[in-house]
């Protein structure tokens, strides 16, 4: 099944539907499927976690399974389920590391079903996080929310670098993000090194920073098209049809080229990397 069919599984459902999908696919393969029901006055809902490989050194990758009313959630976020749950059909982990695909709930309702599984589970033995977003639209990974250098961000610039990406066109690192947020902050503010991993089209790389860096001076400016991939973001229009599969392939490679790099260099380690820039580059205001 590629990524854009175990997407379309998820597309124009509802979140109980979404949330059954996950588990059915899973529990269909024989894959060993940990759930996590949690109930709060905000929400209720079910994290599905499985495993690949065995080891104390943990990377989580996190796509929540849950959508806004209203919007069919296609890129936001069902392209990321189908990215992991191809993923797991392919993907070996290195011996000494263990994957753990995190589906969650309720992420919609400020990532409330990360945040319930980060009180009920806890992080020991995490190395990383990373929490996938809109994948589906775009040919250049951003990883975002990288507030600080980290062994862990140094080992996803060096995956990134590995594949041929290079800084700032075929990927880009970008501090805070003001308005939008996702899964990894919950375990950010438990003090594992958590990211944002989103595809964009480079083309729209320096409208995108203008988008998300200055919201409010933008509002006017983008009223009738928000540069892609906003312009289907929680809205009706976020259907599979929109979806581009050459940009499901490359979140699939950028996460085993993650994923190897990670169990290839255990311990902590020197930071490494360039430092994070927190400003807008230059010429966008
Ligand atoms: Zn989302």
């Amino acid at each position: 099944m590629t990524p854009l069919e175990c997407a379309r599984l998820l597309e124009g459902r509802s979140n109980a539907e979404r949330e059954a999908a996950v588990g059915r696919w899973l529990e269909a393969r024989g894959v060993p499927v940990a759930r996590h029901r949690f109930s709060l006055p905000e929400g209720a809902g079910e994290n599905l976690a499985v495993e690949l490989g065995t080891g104390d050194r943990v990377l989580v990758l996190c796509a929540h399974h849950d959508a806004v009313p209203g919007s069919p959630g296609a890129n936001d976020n069902a392209a990321a389920v189908g990215v992991l749950l191809h993923l797991l059909t392919r993907a070996a982990a290195p011996s000494g590391l263990r994957v753990r695909l995190l589906f969650t709930a309720c992420e919609e309702r400020d990532y409330l079903g990360a945040r319930a599984w980060v009180r009920d589970r806890g992080v020991a033995g995490l190395v990383g996080v990373l929490s996938l977003e809109l994948v589906g639209i775009g040919d250049s990974v951003v990883v975002w929310d990288a507030v600080e250098e980290s062994p862990f961000l140094g080992r996803v610039r060096g995956a990134l670098e590995g594949l041929g990406l290079r800084a700032d066109t075929g990927y880009h690192v970008v501090g805070r993000i003001p308005r939008f947020g996702s899964d990894h902050r919950a375990f950010a503010a438990a003090g594992v090194p958590a990211y944002g991993l989103t595809l964009v089209p480079a083309a729209s790389a320096v409208a995108l920073r203008r988008f998300v860096f200055h919201p409010r001076r933008s509002a006017l400016r983008f009223l009738v098209r928000r540069p892609a991939p906003f312009h289907t973001y929680h809205t009706p229009r976020d259907r599979a049809e929109t979806l581009e599969p050459p940009a499901l392939a490359a979140a699939g490679r950028a996460l085993e080229a993650i994923i190897a790099r990670v169990g290839a260099e255990p311990g902590g380690g020197p930071l490494r990397g360039a430092a994070v820039s927190h400003r807008p580059p230059s010429g966008v205001s």
